[in-house]
């Protein structure tokens, strides 16, 4: 049976002070948290009941293994999970400062993920696939740059939809210049973009959604999704368009909300492609409301991996 969605990217464990308004320095301790937006992803396709695959580097250490550990558990499939002996496993120690801004530290000495080679890129693995999603922080380094492109271009030749979320995290790049540029350059590979409000205006310098839509499909892609937080998400295929809206939740943490409703997306492109069909224009707002509600059971819960929903869920939440 085929992957329904291969994911590539980042993996790393964030370490989150466990209190508050106060600096990294002053925490008493922090929460370890798995994750890692495309890593997030694949583990939102398996909750939602379909089969996800993960290529990355991680190091030959115990975080490392332990994220594997966290992947296998969840039945994402990891044989293209490389474990690398001569880098670490990234981590990042994350608190919320006194003065509201969040404090980022990284730890990546080098990073493994940074480390992903093209030769570490199975055309045969990537073959089976349905769905092949990438996020930006690949395209970083040259080698992982070169890992990602070689994937792409594997996904391209066998037909497979590719999906691309940014997921411009500033803290992951010491250079938002260089990110603007490299994700820039991203969308033209993609058949499918997600962008959140936060960031399209600072990538594309778009000041409505709308302008938005409209920039990133004239670089290639075929279908635009703006997540727009509480307020849902806007589409745009050229052909047709509109906002779908929210759903009200009780917010505990918004953390993996974004790779959640991704999950939600490409688990309906996957299924349909299964059944050798694929979604309909008209049929764009539901599969989109789906993945609203989606994000917003995300939002309930603590954490990214902890927080994804199952189908049923999903599929209550759309009921009440
Ligand atoms: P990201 O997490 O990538 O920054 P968003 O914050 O826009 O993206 O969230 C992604 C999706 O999750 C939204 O489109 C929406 O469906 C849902 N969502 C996010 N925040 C909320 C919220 N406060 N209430 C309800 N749904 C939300």
């Amino acid at each position: 049976m085929k992957t329904d969605v291969i994911c590539l990217g980042e993996l790393l464990i964030d370490f989150v002070s466990m209190a508050k308004d106060v600096s990294l320095i002053e925490s008493p301790g922090f929460l370890k948290a798995p994750g890692g937006a495309p890593a997030n992803v694949a583990a939102g396709v398996v909750k939602l009941g379909g089969t996800a695959g993960f290529i990355g580097k991680v190091g030959d250490d115990p975080f490392g293994l332990y994220l594997k550990q966290v992947l296998n558990q969840l039945t994402v499939e990891t044989s293209c999970l490389a474990l690398d002996r001569e880098a670490r496993t990234t981590l990042s120690f994350v608190a919320q400062r006194p003065d509201g801004d969040r404090e980022c530290m990284f730890y990546r000495h080098p990073g493994a993920d940074m480390r992903l080679a093209a030769e570490d890129i199975a055309e045969d693995y990537i073959a089976q696939g349905s769905v092949f999603h990438y996020g930006s922080i690949s395209l970083g380094s040259p080698s992982s740059k070169a890992a990602t492109l070689q994937a792409i271009a594997y996904a391209r030749k066998h037909g497979l939809l590719i999906s691309y979320d940014p997921n411009l995290r500033t803290d992951l790049w010491p250079d938002p210049e260089h990110a603007r540029e490299e994700i820039n350059a991203g969308f033209a590979h993609a058949d499918v973009v997600k962008i959140s409000e936060e960031e399209y205006r600072f990538i594309t310098g778009c000041t409505t959604v709308e302008d938005c839509g409209r920039y990133i499909l004239e670089r290639g892609p075929g279908l635009v999704i703006v997540t727009l937080g509480k307020d849902g998400c806007y589409y745009t295929n050229g052909r047709t368009s509109g906002f779908i809206a929210g759903f009200q939740a009780e917010v505990v943490e918004t953390t993996g909300a974004g790779d959640a409703f991704v999950a939600a997306v490409l688990h309906t492109f996957a299924e349909r492609r299964r059944a050798g069909s694929t979604v309909q224009d008209e049929e764009l707002p539901a599969v989109l409301r789906f993945a609203n509600a989606a994000g917003a059971l995300a939002t309930t819960r603590i954490g990214a991996i902890p927080s994804l929903p199952t189908q049923d869920e999903v599929l209550a939440l759309l009921d009440s």
